[in-house]
């Protein structure tokens, strides 16, 4: 294994028939991991204007020999076999309960939590339920929990994913649309979606200063947000000038290393205090 970033690890397989054991094996250390209580999750700040107004909830996987493991590796697996239900609603459960914890610290109260949802988890019939419960069992306020779902998850069964979404928001839970203009959802289908914020995929905020493309779509994605009602959120902000370029767009709500990394709950709760004092 090869160290890719300080969060992340790569692995390369001589032939594919590795790969395949290795697939087998992360699988298998993957539901001994979930029992033994070697995932975590990370929080990434969103700022609004000058102040915190939530975080992302990332997963990391603490792997005993390799490490912190990405999950850009093993979600796709843990979708494949099926193991993301477990996770997911592991998710769903140590989210709400960071939750409630912070609603009880005055400096804190008021941050939401976003979390990513999967396909497969919320397409599960009993997802809504599994919801409501992890926040009845937890106690956490469901004005603060966001979830955060893919085009290609709002493109399956869209009936089902419009009623599940409205009794989730009757509860006050919000919904934002991860990596928006990456898809393929069409203007006249994003309009029926009862959602409450596009996050601008942070593909076009990488170049946004020098790439005229990703430029104009950041911006048509601000447009198309703020003519819908949508609140709009950039991801992937690693420095000033790229906030103060979406800002010129009418962006005012930003995720990204320019702020801070994901960190763990107790780091996070430090850097929020100290940022919003
Ligand atoms: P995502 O939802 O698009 O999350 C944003 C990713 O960008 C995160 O990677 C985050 O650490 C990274 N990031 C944040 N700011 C910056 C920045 O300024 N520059 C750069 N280059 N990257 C930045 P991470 O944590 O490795 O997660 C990768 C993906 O794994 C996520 O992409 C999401 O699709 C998935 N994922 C993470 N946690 C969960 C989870 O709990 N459940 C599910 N279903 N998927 C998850
Ligand atoms: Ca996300
Ligand atoms: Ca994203
Ligand atoms: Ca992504």
């Amino acid at each position: 294994a090869k160290t890719a970033g300080r969060d992340t690890l790569q692995f390369y397989s001589p032939n594919m028939h590795t790969a395949m054991q290795e697939r087998v094996q992360l699988e298998a250390q993957m539901r001994t991991s979930l029992e033994q209580g070697h995932f975590e999750l990370f929080y990434q700040p969103q700022v609004h204007a000058r102040k915190v107004i939530g975080c992302e909830a990332l997963l990391r996987w603490r792997h005993p020999e390799r490490g912190l493991v990405s999950p850009a590796l093993f979600i796709p697996l843990a979708e494949d076999s099926g193991q993301i239900l477990a996770l997911g609603n592991w998710v769903l459960h140590t989210a709400c309960a960071q939750l409630a914890a912070w609603s009880k610290v005055p400096l804190l109260a008021g941050l939401s939590i976003a979390i990513n949802v999967s396909p497969r988890q919320f397409h599960q019939p009993d997802f809504v339920q599994r919801v409501l419960g992890a926040v009845a069992q937890t106690g956490a306020d469901p004005r603060y929990l966001e979830l955060e779902l893919t085009e290609s998850l709002l493109l399956q069964d869209v009936e089902d994913t419009i009623d599940k979404m409205l009794q989730l928001k009757r509860h006050g839970i919000a919904f934002s649309l991860d990596d928006f203009g990456t898809g393929y959802s069409s203007l006249a289908y994003l309009k029926r979606l009862p959602l409450d914020q596009l996050k601008i995929d942070q593909g076009f905020v990488r170049d946004v200063l020098t790439d005229a493309n990703d430029a104009a779509i950041a911006r048509t994605v601000v447009a198309l947000g703020t003519s819908l009602g949508l609140s709009v959120i950039a991801e992937g902000v690693e420095t000033a000038a790229q906030r103060d370029f979406l800002q010129g767009y009418g962006c005012n709500t930003w995720q990204g290393y320019f702020f801070s990394r994901p960190l763990p709950a107790a780091e996070l709760a430090d850097w929020v205090v100290q940022f919003n004092a």
